[in-house]
């Protein structure tokens, strides 16, 4: 049996909890981890109380959508609620952190940020993680596979077997790929 890592340990906690997010537009999970255990989590989201981006649209202005708090903040602050020190603590976070979640990562004494994906690297927020001494690695998530658009696939799946049935593919051969694609893109219970 292979055993997982606790690099892909950590990563998959946070994709797991991207898909908590409420913001339509990038869905972001960050996970502390202090001494090897896990001390916080948090997806991008509305301020509590507040209304959902994917119940009433995102707030956007200049492009940004401004209602939600970002995933790497909303870790930050569930120590901050709690008491828990961050210092010397590593984040793992499904996209490379915005500027501001950089500079909020530094100063909450957190030494290490490993990302899944680049996504919009801001030299500028680099320049100031190399400055602090914040170190941060790309661990890319290969341990498992989390699929969010299974419906999308099955719905494409489908519609190149029509195809198929217009262009004269025999009954026996569209059942088997039929049963295929259902075995593949649904859940079996
Ligand atoms: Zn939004
Ligand atoms: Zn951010």
């Amino acid at each position: 049996m292979e055993r997982i890592s606790w690099d892909q340990y950590y990563m998959s906690q946070s994709h797991l909890l991207a898909l908590r997010s409420t913001c339509e537009r990038l869905a972001v999970g960050a996970t502390i981890v202090r001494d090897k255990r896990v001390i916080a989590g948090g997806y991008n989201g509305s301020p509590s109380g507040s209304v959902h981006c994917i119940d009433e649209g995102c707030k956007v202005i200049d492009g940004h959508c401004v209602r939600t708090i970002h995933a790497e903040v909303n870790a930050i602050l569930q120590c901050a609620k709690f008491g828990v020190a961050t210092e010397g603590a590593e984040i793992y976070v499904t996209h490379f952190p915005c500027l501001n979640c950089c500079k909020t990562i530094i100063q909450s004494g957190i030494q290490k940020i490993f990302y899944a994906h680049d996504y919009k690297n801001h030299p500028y927020a680099i320049e100031l993680l190399e400055e602090a001494g914040v170190e941060y690695e790309k661990v890319e998530l290969d341990y498992l596979h989390i699929d969010t658009n299974t419906k999308d696939k099955l719905y494409f799946m489908t519609s190149l077997i029509e195809k198929l049935e217009e262009r004269g593919a025999s009954d026996e051969e569209l059942q088997d790929l039929r049963m295929k694609a259902n075995q593949l893109f649904t859940y079996s219970d």
